[in-house]
C-alpha cells in the first residue's frame, strides 16, 4: 500500500483525476491528510471514494508507538513505528512561542561518527517524504503545537537528498501545514556538492552543520566524511549557501573531553570562521557508552565559550534537554531493538 502522504497536492490531482474524481478533490485530500486525517474521517468526501482510497493509501504512514515525557522539563520522546515494522525515534522539545520537533529522516545512518549512536548498527533504510513529513504530522496529532522542525533526528537528511527536499516542498504548500522554512533546521555532517544544491533549491532553511572539530586531523578522527571532504572544501560549500539564501550557517560542535574542547582549539575554530556570518552551538555531549567518549567538563565548556566570544565568535551553549528520559541520539531504537531481540531470544529458549 501506497504513503498516502508522499504526494503533493498536483499529484493528487492526477491520481484522483485517474479515478474519474474532479479537480477540486484533491486539495480536499490533501489538507485532511495534513491534519492527521484517516480516509475514514474526510467528511466532505462521499463515502464510496474514502474507500476506494483507503483501499489503495495508507493515510498515516507513522504511528506513535511509545511516548515518554520528561518530569524536568516536559520534552517528549517518541517512539515511533513505520508500516515495515521499522522503529524511528523523534524529540518534541517546549519553548514558549511553541514546540519545536526533532525528526529522522533515515532508519539508521551510515555516516559512522564516532559520537553518535544513530550510526551503530549502519543504515537500514531510507525514509520517505510522507514518512518524516508523518512524524510531524504524528506528533500534532498527539499535541497540536509543532512550530519549527528540526532535522537532527537519526540519518543523514543529504545522504536522502530528493526525500528531504519533497519533505521541505510538502510542508510549504497551500493546504498543508504551511510551515515556513525559516521554523526548519536541517542538520548535516557536511557533504559539500549536496550544501551547494540545495542552496539552489529556493527552500530557505536554516543550515545546520556538525563540524566538531577545529581542524581536519580532529574531525577525521570523529567523522569518516572528513576524511574525503576538507574544512576548507566544507567552508567554502557554507559560504556559499549564504551568499545564495542569505541565512547564517549554524556550525554544531560538541565538546569531547580530551579531543576538541581545549582553549587552543578554540582559537583555531575562530580563526577559520573569521569574517562568515555564523553561529557556533556547542553541545554537551551525550555519552555513548559503546564509544567511550566522555564530554567536556563544565569548566572547560565555559572556557572555550569565552575563548570564541573574545574573538567575536556568535557562540551559544546548548541547553541540555529531556535528560532523564532521552539518553544520547539514536539510544531509544537501540534499546528498543536491544528489548524486542531479547524477548525474541526468551521465546526461543
Ligand atoms: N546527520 C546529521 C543530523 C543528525 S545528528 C548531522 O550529522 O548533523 C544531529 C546532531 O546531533 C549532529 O550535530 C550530531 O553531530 C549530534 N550528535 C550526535 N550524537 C551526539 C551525541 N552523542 N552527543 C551530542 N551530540 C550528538
Amino acid at each position: 500500500m501506497k504513503n498516502a502522504l508522499d504526494l503533493t497536492t498536483a499529484e493528487w490531482r492526477a491520481e484522483l483525476s485517474g479515478m474519474g474524481e474532479p479537480a477540486f478533490r484533491a486539495g480536499q485530500v490533501f489538507s485532511w491528510l495534513h491534519k492527521g486525517a484517516d480516509f475514514a474521517q474526510m467528511r466532505n468526501l462521499p463515502a464510496s471514494l474514502r474507500a476506494r482510497l483507503a483501499e489503495r493509501y495508507d493515510a498515516r504512514g507513522v504511528e506513535i508507538l511509545e511516548k515518554f515525557v520528561s518530569r524536568q522539563d516536559g520534552t517528549v520522546k517518541y517512539l515511533y513505528r513505520l508500516r515495515d515494522g521499522n522503529v524511528i525515534e523523534g524529540v518534541r522539545m517546549r519553548y514558549h512561542h511553541g514546540d519545536t520537533l526533532c525528526v529522522s529522516t533515515q532508519v539508521g545512518c551510515r555516516m559512522g561518527c564516532a559520537f553518535c549512536a544513530s550510526t551503530l548498527e549502519g543504515l537500514a533504510r531510507s525514509l520517505s517524504a510522507g514518512e518524516i513529513l508523518g512524524q510531524v504530522i504524528a506528533a500534532n496529532r498527539d499535541e497540536m503545537r509543532i512550530h519549527n522542525i528540526v532535522l537532527m533526528g537519526s540519518g543523514e537528511p543529504l545522504d536522502n537528498y530528493e526525500q528531504t527536499v519533497r519533505f521541505l516542498r510538502l510542508l510549504r504548500e497551500p493546504g498543508g501545514l504551511q510551515t515556513s522554512l525559516r521554523a526548519v533546521s536541517l542538520s548535516t555532517c557536511g557533504l559539500p556538492a549536496r550544501i551547494r544544491t540545495l542552496a539552489e533549491e529556493g527552500l530557505p532553511v536554516t543550515l545546520s552543520v556538525s563540524l566538531h572539530a577545529p581542524d581536519d586531523a580532529i574531525r577525521a578522527q570523529l567523522m569518516p566524511v572528513a576524511r574525503s571532504v576538507s574544512m576548507d572544501e566544507l567552508l567554502a560549500a557554507c559560504r556559499y549557501y549564504l551568499d545564495k539564501t542569505g541565512r547564517r550557517v549554524i556550525f554544531e560542535y560538541a565538546l569531547i573531553a580530551g579531543v576538541n574542547s581545549r582553549v587552543e582549539h578554540a582559537a583555531a575554530l575562530a580563526s577559520r570562521l573569521r569574517g562568515m556570518q555564523c553561529h557556533v552551538n556547542l553541545i554537551p555531549l551525550n555519552p555513548v557508552p559503546e564509544r567511550g567518549l566522555a564530554g567536556a567538563e563544565e569548566s572547560a565548556v565555559q572556557a572555550f565559550r569565552q575563548a570564541l566570544e573574545a574573538r567575536h565568535i556568535s557562540v551559544t551553549v546548548r541547553r541540555e534537554m529531556g535528560r532523564d528520559i532521552a539518553g544520547a541520539c539514536g539510544q531509544l531504537r537501540r534499546g528498543y531493538l536491544a528489548s524486542e531481540g531479547a524477548k525474541e531470544g526468551n521465546e526461543r529458549a
